[in-house]
């Protein structure tokens, strides 16, 4: 550990800037010495406004030596301003004094005054002999918390992850197991949870089977440029299993839309037990929900946003209508409306399971090379969607949660209008209080601006939540 990497990177705003300018001045601890220039000594004028400080490595070794091989105490509080050390310097005494452990310390190494091996006492301040040889702040367990708030939570802290964090303590404290506990503030950090997105790949891919054709459909809309005749989108249905895709034109994207375009192709498909769709309000109003009933779908799964790729197949199809139709609209034609059925018969590519057809020439039984098709079908399908699973899986770990337990969920940036992407909080803590589908959960969310709100999440878009335990 060196001073250099403490101070290093730290922009210090200018109120900050007052208080390094103090070191800077006494112990020209400001400087941007790099490290081959580090032996020679040189006054550096603090700039004006923001700076960065850094210490070198061999001044760091001088300042955290000292004459005697003690860090004055002015060094020791990252974070801490010079003019409240002297409190400081109070407060360790005092909580040092009451923590048996170091009292006894205390009482040999001044009433007694005897030696103890790896300690001394310095103005009234017990430190222990690390193995470089320096000597740190023995910190009772009273005020750990309180120095990790200073070398973790304030600016000069910056809330670095682990070992930048422990690097900062070490310079000048110490106590027994001192990395479990640096380890278990950082990581029970609300701030560090909320805002820094290091989401882990969670959740295994939860393969949508479809036993036979219209079993389950996935609904969407297309948007697209205005026709002539008015319409500016296509309603989407994709039928899992064979992946035939239907599509009908639409003027907008209401509800009543929804209904139109889905009721116009009854007389085309099976009624699916399972209709998907995304959680967009024309699908989510209770409107379409009592017409999906009505119609006699059994169940309407909302798909949560960035599940999508669960439903592989309506993605697919919609991102064929999609290139297809951009290819069109490009050449300035407004009718493609009228073409959307030729449009999409390009779409559909039926491949016939050759190998069993050829097996089974010259067989008269018709039912036979049916059900030995429909069985090269599934086989292929097995295979096929144990590969993708396989391929989803890669590097990501299962992970489940219970009713009741705390979580945190990514939000897509647009939910938090008015700051700069990168100032925003990107997870939003929250209780599960529902499990929906095995990868879905609803939480009930806490936090300005969603006190209180459920909202759906993919297991993918969200983590544990690490409650910080209170300190003994
Ligand atoms: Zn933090």
């Amino acid at each position: 550990m060196t001073g250099r990497d403490v101070i290093e990177n730290l922009t210090i705003s200018e109120n900050e800037e007052k208080n390094i300018s103090l070191l800077d001045a006494e112990d020209n601890i400001v400087s941007l010495l790099s490290p081959e220039e580090a032996g020679v000594q040189e006054e550096v004028a603090a700039p004006s406004g923001p700076l960065v400080a850094a210490l070198t490595r061999a001044q760091a070794k001088k300042e955290a030596a000292g004459a005697e091989g003690v860090p004055s105490l002015e060094k020791m509080l990252p974070g801490v301003t010079i003019q409240s050390s002297e409190n400081w310097q109070n407060e360790v005494i005092l909580k040092q004094e009451k923590n048996p452990e170091i009292s006894k310390i205390r009482l040999i190494l001044g009433e007694k005054r005897k030696r103890k091996k790896n300690y001394k006492m310095m103005d009234g301040i017990v430190y222990r002999k690390e193995r470089t040889g320096k000597f740190l702040i023995y910190i009772p367990s009273s005020l750990r918390v309180k120095v990790l708030e200073n070398c973790h939570d304030s600016i000069l802290g910056g809330h670095y992850a682990l070992d930048k964090t422990l690097d900062l303590v070490k310079t000048v404290y110490w106590w027994p197991s001192m990395r479990n506990f640096v380890s278990h503030f950082v990581e029970s950090c609300v701030k560090c949870q909320t805002f820094k997105p290091n989401l882990k790949k969670l959740g295994l891919l939860q393969p949508i089977s479809s036993q036979r054709p219209f079993q389950k459909m996935a609904c969407d809309f297309v948007e697209l440029t205005r026709s002539s005749r008015g319409n500016c989108n296509c309603f989407v249905l994709v039928d899992l299993y064979s992946g035939f895709v239907y599509a009908v034109p639409t003027r907008q994207l209401r509800t009543v839309d929804a209904i139109k375009a889905l009721s116009s192709l009854l007389p085309y498909v099976a009624v699916p037990e399972i209709l998907m769709c995304d959680e967009g309000p024309e699908f989510t109003s209770k409107e379409f929900q009592d017409y999906v009933q009505k119609i006699g779908i059994k169940k309407l799964n909302v798909v949560p946003p960035a599940a999508h790729f669960s439903n592989g197949k309506a993605e697919a199809a919609i991102k064929k209508i999609n290139n297809i139709m951009r290819n069109y609209l490009e050449d300035g034609r407004a009718d493609w409306d009228e073409e959307l059925p030729i449009l999409l018969n390009t779409i559909i590519s039926v491949k016939a399971p050759s190998s069993s057809l050829k097996k089974k020439k010259g067989t008269e039984n018709i039912e036979e090379i049916r059900k030995s098709i429909r069985e090269d079908v599934d086989r292929k399908k097995e295979r096929k969607q144990a590969a993708q699973k396989r391929q989803y899986d890669k590097n990501r770990a299962h992970q489940e949660f219970e009713v009741g337990d705390k979580a945190l969920v990514y939000f897509e940036l647009k939910t938090q209008l008015g700051l700069p992407a990168k100032l925003q909080r990107k997870f939003r803590a929250g209780v599960v209080v529902e499990k929906d589908t095995p990868n879905t959960y609803k939480l009930r969310l806490h936090g300005q601006g969603v006190e209180g709100k459920v909202r759906r999440a993919h297991t993918a878009l969200m983590k544990r939540f690490v409650d910080r335990r209170q300190p003994e």
